[in-house]
């Protein structure tokens, strides 16, 4: 069995969720309500593969929200009485979804192992960054042609290039793409200039320098809304692939020639008949979802019940490959530009 723990995308989402479902003395509470709701097991589904193969999984809704990022106490309890649920239902493998896996890490979670009498077992969850750093170099591919981006002479930006799935499209980048110049975009100096020197290549640029010069942006950072871009100041055509939480970039970006794709998201090949994506702002709720969700389908699928992703900076080009494979197989795509769009160019 697969699980998948997520979140709503706000407190005014989850409430009208809960009402829906029929938890209204929690939808009407105020967030100190909310801060101390259970997770809930809030749907079971099947899913059967392009290969045939049938898998059961189960959605956790961790009662998390995005206003409580503040709160460090919470959102710690949150994304943890989560796993000792998904363990509890005797889950083998699940994805910490939406912010759950940021505060996983960036709470250091891992010594937190003991949940009141549960020892979580941390190779029943895996964060979904190998599939979703797959996916995003696949959106790359596959997009920048189709806009005018030939790869081979282009420069692509990676805003969040140290971070776990920022590291790995780097290496894809360098490794498998081929592209003209990596531009790499963090605030720190020194994991920057340590992985420059992992690459063996790449530039270090400021976020200004890099979106005045790049083809491509592959955003992997979550980025204040407040953050003001000068959309005339970019090259044309752009192609700008928002792989980060929450995906707002195309709120910030417009003109002519600027592409603004939804990075790591997936289609599966057919209806799957739950309703946990309708409130993800997926564009086809009941086929597409985030990459990491479907990362641990892909484990499960594949019987490798381990923690596929975990840590930081630990993904290689050969579990990308393994990955990407299964997801093919299975019936996965990467979600790509609007063909309209793309037929307005040509
Ligand atoms: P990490 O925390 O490992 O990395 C974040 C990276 O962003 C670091 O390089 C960090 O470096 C950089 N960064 C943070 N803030 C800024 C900023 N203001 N300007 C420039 N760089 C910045 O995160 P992950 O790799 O795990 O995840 C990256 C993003 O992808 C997140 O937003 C996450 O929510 C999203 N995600 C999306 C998924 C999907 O859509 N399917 C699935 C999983 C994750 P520094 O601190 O030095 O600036």
């Amino acid at each position: 069995m697969f699980g998948l723990i997520g979140h709503s995308t706000s407190f005014n989402d989850a409430k009208r969720k809960a009402l829906e479902l029929g938890y209204d003395h929690i939808a009407e509470g105020d967030l100190d309500v909310w801060c101390t709701a259970p997770p809930q097991l809030v749907e079971h589904v099947k899913v059967v593969s392009a290969t045939g193969k049938t898998i059961e999984g189960a959605y956790i809704d961790s009662c998390f929200v995005p206003e409580m990022l503040s709160r460090f106490k919470t959102a710690r309890r949150k994304v943890l009485n989560a796993m000792e649920l998904a363990q509890k239902k005797g889950i083998n493998i699940t994805a910490l979804g939406g912010f759950t896996s940021i505060i996983f890490e960036n709470f250091n979670l891992l010594q937190n192992k003991q949940v009141r009498n549960t020892t979580l077992q941390w190779e029943r969850f895996t964060t979904g960054n190998t599939h979703t750093a797959w996916v995003i170099c696949q959106q790359l591919e596959i997009n920048a042609p189709k806009i005018g981006i030939d790869l081979k002479k282009a420069r692509v930006a990676v805003v969040g290039a140290t971070g776990d799935i920022g590291s790995a499209v780097c290496r894809w980048l360098s490794n498998r793409t081929g592209v003209a110049e990596i531009l790499l975009v963090a605030r720190q100096k020194q994991p920057l200039i340590d992985l420059q020197k992992e690459l063996g290549g790449g530039s270090i640029n400021t976020l200004e320098d890099a979106l005045s010069n790049a083809d491509v942006v592959i955003w992997v950072a979550s980025m204040p809304r407040t953050l003001e871009i000068d959309s005339s100041k970019l090259q044309n055509p752009c192609l700008m692939i928002d792989g980060g939480y929450p995906k707002n970039l195309d709120e910030k970006f417009s003109g002519n020639g600027i592409h603004v794709l939804k990075g790591g998201i997936v289609e599966f090949f057919k209806d799957i008949g739950w309703s946990m994506m309708e409130l993800a702002e997926m564009e086809k709720p009941q086929r597409e979802m985030f990459a990491c969700f479907a990362e641990a389908m892909l484990l499960e699928f594949e019987n490798c019940h381990t923690n596929f992703s975990w840590g930081r900076n630990n993904i290689t080009l050969e579990k990308m490959d393994f990955i990407g494979n299964a997801s093919l197989r299975h019936g996965f795509s990467a979600v790509g530009l609007n063909p309209n769009i793309q037929a307005a160019v040509v």
